[in-house]
């Protein structure tokens, strides 16, 4: 339908009927309607649907505001949702970009195996799609995948708890307590994964012990990677398991949950010169959590550059668009269920005291203020 009116309106313009018509003008607004979509098709822009999963982290709003930002300055329209971690929200936000006739879309998903349908509808309408940060799994419809080495950033957790308990030179045996993500969320089982190839190893020996015994995924996960979910598995945890032993480290997959992790710690006294701080670790570098390491309180977080990972997305988004050869750097790690989808994988960083300013202020990532108090 939608076709067929820009294609009327084009024959109209070829004609000299509307040319001149202060109505078809401009930019903004487009004769015989009100969508935005009419005026890009005029003015040849192109817009790109970007789906994004929740604005409770600061993180999604950072990479939201940063594919905008390099999409416009390429010349690009875009059409930005967030969806509040509701699944039907997401697919509901993409089924509208279709229907609005996006050119591509770019997917930051909830449950990642819950859009399957909805990507048939974008590929029946001929809309690349790219997976962002997040692998959208079990449909063939997922041409490329912007993201970090899932798995480094949780060898690098586990490298930081491995170092400061001195696990290489021997120490222990030290308690540790294991958080893993949600388990709706591809990432989370790289993650975990990349921390036990080398924190396991100690657990078998016996120099990390996980006196809960709770060590698998399963038993670890934290849907949505809420925090207060985290928290009151933590006050558990303590409750049951350190009435009378101290906690020495833990596993925390991602900052928000590191935070609440935390406030459970601090609610049996930890974080006095008595009681230490367990190391906590963390990720994604928010501004929250690298207060807390400033604080001493967390300890480690894995910061991931939105802003490259932004440009990487769209400079994908644009070859595909533009018919250019799109740059990947890894085709094998990351098969969906249907298919290996080529990916360009990002460097993640670990952060703590002693590098958030090289790491954090030095590139711009935040200002000094910011993280003044
Ligand atoms: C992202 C992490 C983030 C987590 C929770 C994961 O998919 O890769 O950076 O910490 O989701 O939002």
């Amino acid at each position: 339908m939608k076709k067929v009116v820009s294609l009327l309106l084009a024959s109209a313009l070829v004609l000299g009927m509307v040319g001149c018509s202060p109505k078809t003008s401009g930019t903004s607004g487009a004769a015989g309607g009100t969508s935005t979509e009419t005026s890009t098709k005029k003015d040849g822009q192109k817009t790109i649907g970007i789906a994004m999963p929740t604005k409770s982290s600061q993180r999604w709003i950072d990479d939201g505001n940063n594919v905008v930002k390099e999409l416009e300055k390429l010349g690009y329209k875009t059409d930005l949702q967030y969806a509040e971690d509701v699944v039907e929200n997401q697919v509901s936000q993409i089924e509208n970009m279709i229907t609005k006739g996006v050119n591509l879309l770019i997917i930051a998903s909830i449950d990642g195996e819950a859009l399957s349908d909805v990507l048939q509808k974008a590929k029946d309408a001929n809309i690349p799609v790219i997976s962002y940060d997040r692998l959208i799994k079990k449909t063939p419809n997922v041409d490329y995948y912007a993201t970090f080495d899932n798995f480094k950033v949780g060898v690098l957790q586990g490298e930081y708890i491995e170092k400061a308990l001195g696990l290489k030179e021997g120490k222990g045996p030290f308690n540790i307590e294991l958080f893993a993500g949600s388990p709706d969320d591809n990432n989370a089982y790289f993650f975990f994964d990349g921390a036990m190839s080398v924190l396991k190893p100690y657990i078998e020996s016996g120099k990390l012990v996980v006196k809960s015994g709770q060590t698998k995924f399963e038993q670890a996960a934290t849907l949505r990677w809420d925090g207060a979910t985290a928290q009151a598995r933590m006050d558990n945890l303590l409750s049951k398991n350190y009435a009378t032993e101290k906690i020495h480290a833990v596993l925390s997959p991602y900052d928000g949950i590191s935070i609440g992790i935390i406030s459970s710690l601090k609610g049996v006294g930890y974080g006095t010169p008595n009681q230490p701080m367990p190391i906590v670790t963390g990720q994604d570098a928010e501004l929250p959590s690298v207060k807390s390491i400033i604080k001493g309180e967390q300890t480690q977080t894995v910061f991931k550059d939105t802003r490259e990972l932004a440009k990487r997305a769209v400079q994908m988004a644009d070859a595909i668009l533009t018919g250019k050869k799109v740059e990947v750097n890894d085709e094998k790690t990351y098969n969906n269920g249907v298919k290996v989808v080529p990916s360009y994988l990002c460097q993640p960083v670990s952060v703590d005291k002693t590098n958030y300013e090289k790491e954090l202020v030095e590139t711009g990532y935040y200002t000094k203020d910011k993280l003044a108090n």
